[in-house]
């Protein structure tokens, strides 16, 4: 089968291995949409210490599953699913305590271990969510919709809270149809303009800057450590800052202020426990990403395409079909 390997930052080859073989308790899943992500481009660029090389990319997935023995999560050939990439020890403090995501031990499908940018996939069953009606573009996004899914339930947001979402790459925009799924009002801060122009397709208030008025929720999602420290202005007094993206620089705070207004200050890691309700609100409409998927790519163009992909200033969302219909899809 086909696999894409980046063989060392900023060197993708191509290879034809053996295709996977299965255990008992995994499903073989043929790969048919690979998201690329933020986390991508840092490992290309060679900027991400969880990256060893070479490493198969992707984590963010769909696809079909093509060999199944009868499981206990109901997962059959031919279910269409989404990949939940993280794959947790169930034995260390965390894991104990229901947050899976900040497992000790905690490896990502595509990170820490070889991910979909290649035909076939052995995934455990617990790790598969299948949909009759979502399309396999749809699929792709949910690991991406996650960071945002779990972030404002890390911010314990309540209907009419006023949120202020900084950013609005993809990760932002899934916080921001969270926050609004959750009930609050919602504000967009972004300073690319096409990035703007597309947030405000969804009828929230989008500014280029997060200056004068004061949120009780505020989302980063840039992982600037500028944008980061200045976002603790925007909170407003007994209100709490979520750092959703991240960074390797340290962030200086204004601790004066953060005293003052008795601000709650909470990082969001990952994604946990969100896939079947993702799912379900993307069947039922309740939240949608019609138009999120600005670029698509073949699995052969990414030794050329994939080093400008980040400087597209229109690019959302890039996927990777992994089928070579790299322009065919509705999402
Ligand atoms: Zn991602
Ligand atoms: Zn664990």
């Amino acid at each position: 089968m086909q696999q894409l390997v980046l063989a060392s930052p900023g060197h993708f080859v191509e290879r034809d291995v053996e295709p996977p073989s299965n255990t008992t308790d995994e499903a073989l899943v043929r790969i048919a949409r690979v998201g690329v992500c933020g986390s991508d481009f840092h490992a290309f660029a060679g900027h991400h210490p969880a990256y060893i090389y070479p490493r198969v990319l992707g984590h963010e997935l769909s696809g079909i599953v093509i060999k199944a023995s009868t499981n206990s999560f109901g997962i059959k050939e031919g279910d269409k699913c989404a990949v939940d990439p993280y794959l947790n020890c169930g034995m260390c403090g965390m894991c104990l305590a229901g947050r899976t995501n900040c497992c000790d031990r905690l490896e990502v499908i595509g990170v820490h271990r070889d991910g979909g940018m290649q035909e076939l996939l052995p995934v455990p069953f617990r790790l598969l969510h299948s949909s009759k009606s979502l399309s396999l573009d749809e699929l792709a996004l949910v690991e991406t919709l996650g960071i945002g899914a779990h972030a404002v339930e890390r911010s314990q947001a309540k209907p009419g809270d006023r949120a202020l979402i900084v950013g609005a790459g993809p990760i932002g925009l899934g916080t921001a149809l969270f926050a609004r799924a959750a009930g609050c009002s919602v504000i967009v801060a972004e300073q690319n303009e096409s990035r703007r122009f597309f947030a405000a397709q969804y009828g929230w208030k989008v500014v280029p800057k997060a200056a004068g008025s004061l949120a009780d929720l505020v989302f980063d999602a840039t992982g600037n450590p500028k944008v980061m420290a200045e976002s603790l202005h925007s909170v407003a007094p007994g209100g709490k800052l979520i750092f959703v993206g991240l960074t390797s620089d340290p962030v200086s705070l204004d601790d004066s202020l953060f005293h003052k207004r008795e601000m709650t200050l909470l990082a969001s890691r990952n994604s946990a426990h969100q896939f079947p309700r993702i799912i379900q609100m993307l069947e039922t409409g309740e939240i949608d990403i019609k138009g999120w998927i600005s670029d698509r790519l073949a699995l052969s163009d990414l030794s050329t395409q994939f080093a400008g992909l980040p400087k597209r200033p229109h690019l959302i969302k890039a996927v990777v079909g992994m089928d070579g219909q790299s322009s065919k899809g509705t999402a």
